[in-house]
């Protein structure tokens, strides 16, 4: 078992913030929600990367991103969900305690939402425009 980390913010996150968890993972609510009903899907065990969870921990951790699906959907009626996990700082990630981003989206909340998480790289994002593009 992989220790707390004392600097880590989700290893410390006060436990009533939790919103649903099984014996592996926990889910709760981001702090800085990129829409209403963000929600973050964390492992019990401070690990970085997706790569080093277990078998029984991803697939802990995936029943938790259907769980809270579901609920976010009872409170907030989105249209739709981004699921994404920014993995190595590279890719992203801030924080150094593996954590899958469950993003509820609604429709209009962008004025075009198609590509989704593939603005990450916004020049690839519209491969629809293929022909237009120049790179
Ligand atoms: P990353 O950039 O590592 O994929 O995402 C880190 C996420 O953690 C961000 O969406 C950020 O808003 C969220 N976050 C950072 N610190 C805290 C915190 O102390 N509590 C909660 N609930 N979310 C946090
Ligand atoms: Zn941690």
């Amino acid at each position: 078992m992989t220790m707390k980390s004392t600097t880590c913010p989700f290893c410390t996150i006060d436990e009533s913030k939790n919103v649903l968890e099984n014996d592996r993972a926990v889910a709760f609510y981001d702090n800085f929600p990129v829409t209403p009903g963000h929600a973050l899907i964390v492992p019990r065990r401070h690990i970085a990367s997706f790569f080093e969870a277990t078998k029984e921990e991803q697939a802990a951790l995936f029943e938790l991103v259907s769980e809270m699906r579901e609920r976010v959907l009872a409170e907030r009626a989105p249209d739709g969900f981004n699921i994404g996990i920014n993995d190595g700082t590279a890719a992203g990630q801030t924080v150094m305690h593996l954590h899958i981003h469950l993003i509820p989206r609604y429709a209009g909340d962008t004025e075009d939402p198609r590509g989704g998480v593939r603005w990450i790289m916004p020049v690839k994002a519209p491969y629809w425009k293929k022909g237009e593009r120049k790179t």
